[in-house]
Formats: C-alpha cells, sequence, structure tokens
C-alpha cells in the first residue's frame, strides 16, 4: 500500500513540531526516517497511525483519505517504542490482542485466533515462550513479541517507533537483520523511526532525514552516505572514517 502525506503541520502550542512535511512512500518499501532528538519523526508516524490528528494536511493510504475513514486502523501494525506490551498479559494474549479487539463482524474464532497466534510465534520465532509473562523475556525477546503483536491483524503497513532503541549493541544488531530478513518474506509498506545513522543506512531502502520538523534530505542509503545534504549525517560520516 502506498502512504502519501501531503503539507503536514502540527504545532504543540507555540513550537512547530512539523512544518510542511510532504512525504510519499511506495508499497512495499522499508523506510527509515532518520534525525536527531526532537526533529519530529516519531509525530509524524503517529499521525501516520491516526494516533495523532495534524494541524493540518493529508495522510492518505492507497489514495483513501486515512484520517476520515478509518484507514490508519485497519491496515496498520504500529511497533511502540520500549515494547509497550501488556504485563499482565503472557505472551499468546499480547499477540492475540488486536484479533480480540476487532470490530465483531470481521473477528476470528478462537480457533483461527489458535492459529494465527500459532503462526506469529513460528514467525518470530519464539513459540516455546507462548505461556510466559513480559518480565520474564529478554528486551530481544520482547521485542520480538511486540512486532508479533503489531503483525496479528495482517497490516499492509507496518510503522515502528525506535524499535531497537532500548537494546544493548549486540541484539540490535541481530534484530536489523532479522527486520530486513522478514521485510523481504512478507514485503509489507513500512517505516521505522530511527536517530542513529548507521541502522537506517544499513537496514532501510530508503532514508528520510529529517531536522527541526522538516525533511532535509531523502534518498537511498548510497545517495545519503555519500551525498549528505544535512549537518547531522556529514556528523556521521566524520565519525566514521
Ligand atoms: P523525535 O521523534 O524526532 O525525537 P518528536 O516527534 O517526538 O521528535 O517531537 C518533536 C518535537 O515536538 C519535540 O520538541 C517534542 O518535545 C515536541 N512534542 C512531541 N509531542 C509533544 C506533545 N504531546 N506535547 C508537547 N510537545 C510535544
Amino acid at each position: 500500500m502506498t502512504i502519501e502525506v501531503r503539507n503536514i503541520v502540527k504545532e504543540f502550542g507555540s513550537f512547530r513540531a512539523l512544518d510542511n512535511v510532504d512525504l510519499r512512500v511506495e508499497t512495499g518499501e522499508l523506510m527509515a526516517l532518520l534525525g536527531p532528538s526532537g526533529s519530529g519523526k516519531t509525530t509524524l508516524l503517529r499521525i501516520i497511525a491516526g494516533l495523532e490528528w495534524p494541524d493540518s494536511g493529508v495522510v492518505t493510504i492507497d489514495g483513501e483519505d486515512a484520517l476520515a475513514h478509518g484507514a490508519a486502523e485497519r491496515h496498520v501494525g504500529f511497533v511502540f517504542q520500549h515494547y509497550a506490551l501488556f504485563r499482565h498479559m503472557n505472551v499468546f494474549e499480547n499477540v492475540a490482542f488486536g484479533l480480540r479487539v476487532q470490530p465483531r463482524k470481521i473477528r476470528k474464532s478462537e480457533a483461527e485466533i489458535k492459529k494465527r497466534v500459532g503462526d506469529l510465534l513460528d514467525l518470530v520465532q519464539l513459540g516455546w515462550l507462548a505461556d510466559r509473562y513480559p518480565n520474564q523475556l529478554s528486551g530481544g525477546q520482547r521485542q520480538r513479541i511486540a512486532l508479533a503483536r503489531a503483525l496479528a491483524i495482517e497490516p499492509r503497513i507496518l510503522l515502528l517507533d525506535e524499535p531497537f532503541g532500548a537494546l544493548d549493541a549486540k541484539v540490535r544488531k541481530e534484530l536489523r537483520a532479522w527486520l530486513r530478513n522478514l521485510h523481504e518474506e512478507i514485503h509489507v509498506t513500512s517505516i521505522f523511526v530511527t536517530h542513529d545513522q548507521e541502522e537506517a543506512l544499513e537496514v532501510a531502502n530508503r532514508v528520510v532525514v529529517m531536522d527541526k520538523g522538516r525533511i532535509e534530505q531523502i534518498g537511498s542509503p548510497g545517495d545519503v552516505y555519500e551525498r549528505p545534504a544535512s549537518a547531522f549525517v556529514h556528523g556521521f560520516i566524520g565519525e566514521s572514517i
């Protein structure tokens, strides 16, 4: 599914967090929103997901107004910062959550839910943890469960807010490779937020560099690395040599 963001403005009080943002995401892309803290990445992601309302501008999903018709709700799986798993539910119930709260006319039977959750736990290779509770899991396992939960409704768009930010370097590296593979397998249109340049350049097919509520550059990882238009990315190249 394509996503189109046009002229989005979002203010918090007198502070302009997003300043006329335009962006088009093509079907099957794995896009990184890269930029320093406070540049508006999370706010943009939340607006696309319908979790936040812009002051002006339009978001469309396959040409349909995402905000007016609940298109975002139907098609978007969201992975929150710091996993946001439900502490009082075991892994199975966490993953099943999105299926249990679907509108009655499309809600799956208990047998279908069991099958779907089983398939998702296989996909994230954690079937053996179905009965555990989130506090019994490692950070990497929690993040995989959060991904399985987001995928439960078979979203055609997957939005991830700093998915690996809370993990240590080794697990982060493993999960980056894993996200790329998963994306190749299920080919869902995906956007992930990161302030880590290396992560954006390594994982994404296309990188959007943001600063102060504006898009500074959009390009392939190669373009952004070789011809950075933003001081933020320049800094990275300077450090990496
Ligand atoms: P990023 O994800 O790039 O770190 P955010 O989108 O979270 O940036 O935030 C952009 C700016 O908007 C920041 O300065 C932040 O403090 C501000 N902001 C975000 N959400 C709110 C809010 N609910 N109320 C007030 N200010 C906010």
